[in-house]
């Protein structure tokens, strides 16, 4: 933030104000060298370079779908290795056709059997410049082909479980969403988690005007319990109660992630039971057809019984959607992100 960057400053003789100017240069212009900032004195520089690491992490491959997907994978400074998605969204000439998939972690603990990551295993979470460095780092390489480029949503849904992270995520939050920075809107903000319920509530009590996605992938307990090991701790019914407490305490609805599985989850009998769980509540549901990871138990059904789902959800007034999927033939879909580094 510029007060923080200003204190430091401060200490070492510099100008106080200067630090609204570097977290311009460094959040707004995307700038990627103390070298950019014309504005300030060579001794500020030095400063700057002997109390900050402008690029926390740095871009070792970038991949591109068929489909305008691009992924990228990122080796920190301890060699650690994470990946951001920038989806594109054509034909839509407006202010919404940008998304960065934000990583918050390097792998995670979690262990949902139907997700890459869950498979690597974890390492440690990422920093808040770890994560917002996703965000200038992206904007600054799409500059150089699309002058003016920005991101317009951010969706953390990348490596890792957000909640598991929730001080870096919500100080990344605050400096993407700052209006000298990238002034990214909070409402375009997303937050998903696999249910982790304490967390939840903290997130409530952070007062943002953020989307909460609850991944939910199973509409009864002996489901859930088999691909998502988080649902031994807060079953269903306890992590229901913790949605109906954020929604009473945001005023936002929460949407439901559910990965639709082949002869696993994708019956018309789980789609009214799904349906039933959440009468009453305002909320709305992703139905994401899987994403293979290399495991057949977990393969995606046929697109008319995805439909066949969505409209029991939709006869039963459940607000519901199919995502669409981009970015599979790179890996870059939901689920598929490891960020193998050879
Ligand atoms: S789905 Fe999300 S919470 Fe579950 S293992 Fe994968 S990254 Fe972790």
């Amino acid at each position: 933030m510029p007060q923080e960057i200003g204190k430091v400053l401060e200490t070492a003789g510099e100008k106080g104000y200067r630090g609204r100017q570097v977290f311009q240069w460094v959040q707004d212009k995307a700038a990627q060298s103390w070298r950019e900032m014309r504005n300030l004195s060579m001794e500020t520089k030095t400063v700057l370079d002997e109390r900050f690491l402008l690029q926390p992490a740095r871009l070792v491959r970038e991949r591109l779908s068929r489909d305008g997907t691009r992924k990228y994978l990122w080796l920190m400074q301890d060699r650690q290795a994470a990946e951001s998605v920038l989806l594109y969204h054509f034909g839509d000439a407006t202010k919404d056709r940008h998304t960065i998939c934000l990583s918050t972690q390097v792998g995670c603990p979690m262990g949902c059997v139907f997700c890459a990551t869950g498979k690597q295993g974890f390492a440690r979470n990422l920093s808040a410049a770890e994560i917002t460095g996703q965000v200038l780092d992206i904007t600054a390489i799409r500059r150089k082909d699309e002058p003016g480029f920005k991101i317009n949503n951010l969706v953390f849904m990348g490596m890792g479980e957000p909640l598991l992270n929730l001080p870096a995520v919500v100080k990344s939050i605050k400096i993407l969403n700052h209006k000298e920075g990238q002034n990214i809107g909070i409402r375009r903000v997303t937050v998903s988690t696999c249910g982790l319920v304490p967390q939840i509530e903290l997130l409530a009590a952070e007062g943002l005007d953020i989307v909460l996605a609850v991944s939910l992938h199973a509409p009864n307990d002996e489901l859930r319990n088999q691909i998502m090991p988080v649902n031994k701790q807060y079953p269903l019914e306890v992590l229901l109660e913790a949605c109906r407490g954020y929604i009473a305490k945001t005023g936002r609805r929460i949407t439901f992630e559910y990965a639709l599985i082949k002869n696993f989850n994708d019956t018309k009998t789980e789609a009214r039971q799904l349906a039933q769980l959440l009468r009453g509540m305002s909320a709305n549901v992703n139905i994401i057809p899987v994403n293979s990871v290399n495991d057949e138990r977990y393969s995606k059904p046929p697109m008319q019984e995805v439909y066949k789902f969505l409209e029991v959800l939709k006869a039963a007034g459940v607000q519901a959607v199919v995502r669409e999927e981009k970015g599979s033939d790179i890996e870059a879909a939901c689920g598929q992100l490891a960020g193998k580094v050879r």
